[in-house]
């Protein structure tokens, strides 16, 4: 079984064209590897738990981690090509919603499209199987890399695979406040360790959020995956290395960098504090004003709250009044 899939995934219908694909990618379209290759990863999470590949975020975040490491800057890498394209590979069988059984011509130039259309797609029980596997599904993983990817390639590829499951673990951590470091993690080098420590931290605070910025309430998402919302953190991460979720917030672009800059803060009762430095000048500083006072967005859970000794930090230090 695994030399049969292996000889199926080294032989997968992908586009070559040597202006469009860059040599990290072999000049063909790396769409349905990193599909793929996202796939084995949330199994080995746990995350995927049987052979129906639900069109999720998590899903569509970890193929834009491989996409956005691998592709050059400013190219734009749709998830929802390859899920429904990969029905031309023998293993991989979409499953319409009731009401879409037979309607061709459909247009899945986007995630949400796909989840209108189709509940998943069903992988092959055998395929399935080897998934769950630790090692079938490395060796599923290097037929991957080694058939569609130049050595740059296989490299960036494989270090991404690497940092996708740590920082995995990472954001265990930070839920449950373990936080021990890196080191259980076994970074190869600092730039990795960086990276696991951001992914993790950000994919902890965002899900513990629910997408959703804790000052002004904004909630975005691409039919892609794309968030509007990135992790925060209260007191500076160099200044105390705390990654704990009590040390983060889930902002928006804007409130991310007025909180930075001292802008916006959180008061005692975790409402919303509006610098009046936003009103000087010729600034024009819209709703964020009209969000004074109100009360904070947070987790359900009280473990999960911003620390009050962590706001006041950002009160006194960072926050003009
Ligand atoms: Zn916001």
């Amino acid at each position: 079984m695994l030399s049969h899939y292996t000889t199926l995934f080294k032989k997968l219908r992908v586009d070559k064209n040597r202006n469009y694909y860059p040599d990290a990618t072999t000049h063909r379209a790396p769409h349905k590897p990193f599909l793929l290759l996202s796939i084995i990863d949330l199994t080995g999470q746990g995350r995927i738990t049987s052979n129906v590949i639900e069109p999720s975020f998590e899903l569509a975040d970890t193929f834009n981690s491989y996409w956005s490491t691998v592709m050059p800057p400013g190219r734009r890498g749709l998830i929802s090509y390859p899920f429904y394209h990969m029905r031309s590979e023998p293993f991989w069988k979409l499953i319409p919603n009731p009401g879409y059984e037979d309607r061709p011509g459909q247009n899945f130039s986007s995630m949400a499209k796909i989840r209108e259309v189709y509940a998943g797609a069903r992988i092959d029980e055998p395929l399935y199987a080897l998934l769950v596997d630790p090692v079938f599904r490395e060796r599923l993983r290097t037929a991957l890399v080694q058939t569609y990817f130049d050595p740059a390639g296989q490299s960036m590829v494989g270090s991404q695979g690497l940092i996708n499951f740590a920082a995995d673990a990472y954001a265990a951590d930070v839920k449950t406040g373990v936080h021990e470091g890196l080191e259980s993690f076994a970074a190869s080098n600092e730039e990795d360790a960086v990276r696991i420590r951001d992914q993790g931290f950000r994919k902890a605070i965002v899900s513990l959020y629910d997408h959703r910025c804790a000052l002004c309430g904004i909630r975005m998402l691409t039919p892609d995956g794309h968030t509007v919302v990135e992790a925060a953190h209260i007191v500076a991460w160099s200044k105390t290395r705390d990654d704990r979720a009590t040390n983060g917030l889930c902002l928006c672009r804007l409130c991310h960098w007025s909180f930075d800059e001292g802008l916006m803060s959180v008061g005692k009762n975790y409402e919303v504090l509006v610098s009046k430095r936003v009103r000087v000048e010729a600034n024009n500083p819209g709703h964020i004003l009209t969000l004074s006072d109100r009360p904070i967005f947070m987790p359900g859970q009280d473990r999960f709250r911003p620390d009050q000794n962590n706001l006041a930090h950002h009160r006194q230090e960072i926050f003009m009044r």
